[in-house]
């Protein structure tokens, strides 16, 4: 019943269908969990002589004329005259003249709208009311007024009043809403039923059955997630792995440092999944400059010394550049063969990579998506890196170590995330962190100024030029003609040629051929070239330790987890480095979190920042985790259920009633069409 189509409603015919399908609301089950947006408390219906000129109130009261439509030229005014025991109120519609025809004399109404008291002709004040919303009154029925309204996300073409009435129709027919949750769960959860929430989550009684009904729905989503995660997690423990069992410490000790103990945690936590027989999910957390390219290099030299090959996938031609000349740089001592493989390549030259790479004769391999996009077959792939990497959802973690020949899977990210979420987004990855910086470090200093302190500004980077350091400006778009407010990488390059005579800038962004963008910073990190203005394309781990001043212009239009990145592309050497936020905002959230900027460099401390002036729609781009999208669910304000649905998860892990494993797959759908290429 409750998954047969939206056709079976008798309100719906072919061109509302159409409509609903555009809401992504196909069946029943689908209009009922379409949840509202919002809410009006009209459960209050007033007396028309109890009205408030000026606010929105909803009145019942009979019909007492018929309505009458007066016309001027092409504009008509039509008129209700509608009366209650206490008094009397008028009805107005501009310009919609087929008014006349909707409301028959002697029936009983209800309308919601702004009352306003207009001075009639003879000088007597009359309550009128304009274009209201109206409903015939029916007792215990009527969906628009003397109740909690649910309001909808919708789209112009589909009225708030269908929605509701659909909605109501659907959930009448709909008496098989099933409960999937044991009733133990239930009870020390003290979670209503499902039927309960969905009927309430609609047309709550009062705001306390509004919360109830709330909470199970949320719990639920949560819970499901969670389930799912934990299932990913079991399937992938019983894919058997390559069993790599080799020592890395000449490795190590070729380092011209020597690791932190976070990193040796790090890599010792690697190296134990490597040498397991199932295959290695782990996900490396560590903040903006603390290092994970060590540990990866020294995973990957475990998997090569033991015959396999490995290869690190970076999101950007840059960075994949960029890894390429530290892995060749760390390995060459070793004699290990290194190839780098992106999508820009010539033909000739992607050729002789895949030849490397097919033969077995290459043993390390950096690129970007390329590498899992083509087709292409590795000799022996024993350990894949994926760095900073956002972009990949659990389908695709779960997909891709089941392909190939399952090799070992290393997730690198400059993300931090709260404990809580990690549990969520991560789920199905075992999690190290990375929690300290390299020794030496010294701390960022962080300022937060108007454009009246730019040219100032600019003499300090001036200063900074001349102790032989180098500096990036960024600017949120590429040319002024993009926006004209804000400040463009183009025109401020000029704008810097003449407020620093003499000294070799460059500009940098997406629009650049990859060739001309790493000849930008291949200069650039020879200190060729000084100040690189720049989008934010070096947000993602460039590294020039030389480069201490990061000016952002327009601070204000990033995020936080995209300033704090930025950030960490300067304090990456010895000297003391500087970040400068220019914004005139005035927007209260957009200063609150340039104010947080300055305050803490603990990317961790940031993101529960950013969680909380952003809610967790936005939150780093949760979709882009792959997470299945939350109908209800607020990772932010529904921290605690998200503990209570955690801990309900271990209980139910392995022991799910069949309706709850059901429910878990209508809400967590593999799409296979997600899949990257074979590995
Ligand atoms: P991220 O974690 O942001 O990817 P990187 O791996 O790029 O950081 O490392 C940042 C910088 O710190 C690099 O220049 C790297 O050589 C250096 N580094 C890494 N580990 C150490 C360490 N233990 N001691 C000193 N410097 C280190
Ligand atoms: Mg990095």
């Amino acid at each position: 019943m409750i998954d047969n189509s939206i056709n079976e409603l008798k309100q719906v015919g072919t061109a509302r269908a159409a409509k609903l399908n555009k809401l992504n609301i196909h069946t029943i089950r689908d209009l009922i969990e379409h949840f509202p947006r919002d809410y009006r408390d009209r459960s209050q219906i007033y007396k028309i002589g109890d009205l408030t000129p000026g606010a929105v109130n909803t009145v019942r009261a009979v019909i007492t004329t018929s309505a009458q439509a007066v016309f001027s030229g092409s504009r008509s005014v039509v008129r209700l005259r509608i009366q209650d025991d206490s008094g009397v109120l008028f009805i107005v519609w501009f310009n919609q003249p087929y008014m006349t025809h909707v409301f028959k004399n002697r029936d009983e109404y209800i309308f919601t709208g702004t009352v306003k008291e207009i001075k009639t002709n003879s000088e007597k004040i009359t309550l009128e009311m304009q274009a209201p919303e109206y409903e015939k009154w029916n007792e215990g029925e009527t969906l628009s007024g003397g109740r909690i309204v649910p309001i909808y996300p919708t789209t112009s073409k589909l009225g708030q009043k269908t929605l509701r009435t659909l909605i109501h129709s659907a959930l009448q027919m709909a008496e098989d809403i099933e409960e999937f949750l044991p009733e133990n769960i239930q009870e020390n959860y003290n979670l209503c039923s499902k039927g309960h929430a969905v009927r309430s989550i609609h047309f709550p009684e009062s705001e306390e059955d509004f919360f109830e009904a709330r909470r199970r729905l949320v719990f639920n989503e949560l819970l499901c997630s969670q389930l799912a995660m934990f299932q990913v997690k079991g399937k992938i423990k019983k894919i058997k792995g390559k069993a790599i069992d080799q020592p890395v410490d000449s490795f190590i000790e070729s380092l011209p440092f020597s690791l932190t103990l976070s990193q040796k945690k790090s890599l010792d936590d690697v190296l134990e999944d490597m040498k397991n027989t199932y295959v290695m999910n782990r996900l490396i957390q560590g903040d903006v400059g603390s290092g994970k390219t060590a540990v990866a290099m020294a995973a990957a030299f475990a998997a090569i010394s033991s015959g396999h090959q490995a290869a690190i996938m970076a999101p950007t031609e840059v960075l994949a550049q960029q890894h390429f000349k530290s892995f060749s740089t760390a390995f060459e001592s070793f004699s290990i063969p290194t190839a780098l493989l992106t999508g820009n390549l010539k033909r000739s030259e992607k050729n002789q990579a895949y030849k490397g790479i097919n033969s077995g004769d290459t043993k390390m391999i950096i690129g970007t998506h390329a590498l899992i996009q083509e087709k292409l077959d590795f000799y022996n792939l024993g350990l894949v890196i994926t760095d900073e990497q956002h972009r990949f959802g659990v389908n695709q973690r779960f997909l891709l170590s089941q392909k190939g020949n399952a090799p070992h899977i290393l997730v690198m990210t400059a993300t931090p995330i709260p404990r809580t979420l990690a549990l969520i987004l991560y789920g199905d990855l075992d999690i190290s962190v990375i929690d300290e910086l390299p020794p030496g470090r010294q701390p960022i200093d962080t300022y937060y100024v108007n454009s009246g302190y730019r040219a100032r500004i600019h003499s300090f980077i001036k200063k900074q030029l001349e102790m032989g350091r180098q500096a990036y400006i960024v600017c949120p778009m590429i040319d002024e003609a993009e926006e004209k407010t804000l400040r463009a990488v183009n025109e401020y390059a000029e704008e810097i040629a003449e407020a620093l005579p003499g000294i070799k800038t460059a500009c940098l962004h997406g629009k650049m051929k990859p060739n001309e963008k790493y000849n930008v910073l291949d200069a650039f990190s020879k200190n060729v070239i000084r100040v690189l203005i720049s989008t934010t394309v070096i947000e993602v781990g460039i590294n020039v330790p030389n480069a201490t001043v990061m000016l952002i212009e327009n601070a204000e239009r990033f995020g936080l987890a995209a300033l704090h990145q930025l950030r960490g592309r300067v304090g990456r050497g010895l000297h003391k480095s500087y970040c400068i936020l220019i914004s005139d905002t005035r927007s209260k959230t957009a200063i609150t979190k340039l104010k947080a900027m300055v305050q803490t460099s603990d990317g961790f401390a940031l993101s529960d920042i950013d969680l909380k002036l952003r809610g967790a729609g936005d939150f780093f781009g949760v979709r882009q985790h792959g997470l299945p999208d939350f109908k209800i669910a607020n990772l932010y304000k529904d921290i605690t259920i998200l503990k209570d649905a955690q801990e309900a998860a271990k209980e139910l892990c392995g022991k799910e009633p069949p309706e709850l494993l059901n429910e878990i797959g209508r809400f967590f759908k593999f799409n296979p069409k997600e899949s990257p290429p074979v590995l």
